[in-house]
């Protein structure tokens, strides 16, 4: 059934989607319900909310499990003239609440918006704009507008220190900027909402931002190796997709490609690999045994969980070791943190431990193992000197992908060991109940440090302990193909 008001989010939709919106307003049914990772971001949030609560002491919790019982007792409590949270206006179709409403003077209010972001980003003044409006609307005389977000600076000493935790901008003048037009946008949007059919929009570079689209079901229609898997396509892909064309293989000659998707393109075509034998041999060349294939699976919590951590800091919890001898010999090593303590200090003592003195590190995508060894050498610098040896040795197992040394049309454009190692070794990561570092992490902060039971508990321990394994097996077995096909 149709619900013709416009909230808040609603307005958000409309200026990312038009065919978001009416959705949204027409066939909520058909949004799927937020996916773990998504449910996550929103939980953060959620947190932050509540710690933003303890800048603003005395202020009133407005209920708002129920709208119409929120705007209501917003409307009573207007009059105690104290900081509000998630008060709430209706007005002309209009629907917003605030995260914090504070008296400003005599008669008038500043709106303070929370966010767990680290910066003002351009959707935070729109999203601020409405809310303006719908105060204005309702007849409220409204004074500075602010935005109280993350600051990334802010390192935890002991107990949380909110007045830290956050940096609150005046933002006033920008959300002046982003109101130019709101009226006629809102305008539009409601004609939208009110029409019988949906707007056919096409996929494009709005599906991904501000927000990634809940809205599965626009990309499904697409086939694979379809023209937006193009390798660091970016805008390209949206422009040649509006152009007609649907296949990376029917990119005109007369399109310029880079050397990669060039090579892409011949794979799509014909069908089969690409394999540059000699570079691909000079990097298997550079490799010293005893290899040791390493992975880490971090958090990077927006809270920080333990002193000296800042927000969104990554904290490694658990590693994978496959120390492989030049005879055969293979020894796995491995960390999963118990407890809800720093996991650092036992981390590092585990991974030294486990660690040869000489022999090629392997990782793949080594910026990250390598930004979070330095990380530690920083915190814990009697490791300082160990670290800087072990990232000396280190190789990236991602280099002959990135650079199209070898590619395999089952990649669909990505160098990611997750689309590398089926492609190239027919082994994957189907059927793992964690499948993805985010999902590692979320995981192990929810049984962690969430209410999970203990046979949760147990089963999310297993399931990491399997997920991390297999990333550094599977770099055993990217190894072993790579040897394989630059000697054939
Ligand atoms: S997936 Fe893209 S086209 Fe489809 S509704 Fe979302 S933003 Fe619009």
């Amino acid at each position: 059934m149709t619900s013709r008001f416009l909230s808040k989010s609603r307005y958000m939709n409309g200026l990312q989607c038009p065919k978001l919106l009416w959705m949204a307003c027409n066939a909520p049914d058909k949004i799927p319900e937020p996916d773990a990772s998504t449910q996550h971001v929103f939980d953060q949030g959620h947190l932050v909310g509540e710690l933003a609560k303890y800048l603003y002491p005395g202020g009133i919790d407005v209920p708002h499990d129920d709208f119409k019982e929120n705007v209501g007792r917003t409307r009573e409590l207007l009059a105690e003239r104290k900081t509000l949270f998630e008060a709430g206006f209706m007005s002309g179709g209009l629907f917003s609440r605030l995260d914090i409403l504070k008296p400003a003077g005599r008669d008038a209010w500043d709106i303070v918006e929370v966010k767990s972001s680290t910066s003002v980003k351009e959707e935070n003044l729109h999203d601020v704009s409405f809310q303006r409006h719908c105060c204005r609307q309702h007849g409220l005389k409204i004074d500075n507008c602010y935005l109280a977000y993350v600051n990334n600076q802010y390192v935890r000493k002991g107990e949380l220190d909110p007045a830290g935790l956050f940096t609150i901008q005046d933002i006033t003048t920008e959300v002046d900027a982003a109101a130019n037009g709101l009226e006629d946008r809102i305008h539009s949007m409601f004609a939208t909402i009110a029409s019988a059919e949906c707007p056919d929009v096409p996929v494009g570079g709005q599906c991904s931002s501000p927000y990634d689209c809940p809205v599965s079901t626009c990309w499904e229609e697409l086939p694979a190796n379809n023209i937006f898997t193009l390798y660091r396509g970016g805008n390209k892909c949206c422009e040649l997709f509006h152009q007609g064309i649907l296949y990376i293989k029917d990119v005109p000659g007369a399109i310029k490609l880079s050397r990669s998707q060039q090579i892409q393109k011949w794979c799509d075509i014909n069908g089969i690999p690409h394999i540059e034998p000699k570079p691909i041999r000079n990097f298997l060349a550079s490799l010293q045994y005893p290899l040791h294939y390493l992975d880490f699976e971090t958090i990077n919590p927006t809270v920080p969980l333990f002193n000296g951590t800042r927000p969104y800091q990554k904290i490694p919890f658990q590693f994978s070791l496959h120390l492989a001898e030049d005879h055969g010999t293979v020894k796995h090593y491995s960390y999963l943190a118990e407890g809800t303590g720093d996991p650092r200090p036992q981390f590092l003592a585990r991974l030294k431990k486990a660690f040869g003195k000489s022999g090629t590190v392997v990782t793949y995508n080594q910026a990250f193992e390598e930004g979070v060894l330095n990380d530690l050498a920083r915190t814990f610098p009697e490791y300082a000197d160990w670290i800087k040896g072990v990232c000396g040795r280190m190789v990236d197992l991602l280099e002959p992908f990135r650079k199209f040394h070898y590619y395999h049309p089952d990649q669909s454009g990505s160098a990611s060991i997750k689309h590398v190692m089926p492609a190239l070794t027919g082994k994957g990561y189907e059927g793992m109940e964690i499948a993805d570092g985010a999902a590692a992490s979320r995981e192990f902060l929810n049984v962690t440090y969430g209410g999970a039971s203990e046979e949760e508990r147990q089963q999310v321990r297993a399931n990491l302990e399997r997920y991390c394994g297999l990333d550094t097996e599977g770099m055993m077995w990217i190894v072993e193909r790579l040897r394989q096909v630059s000697n054939s």
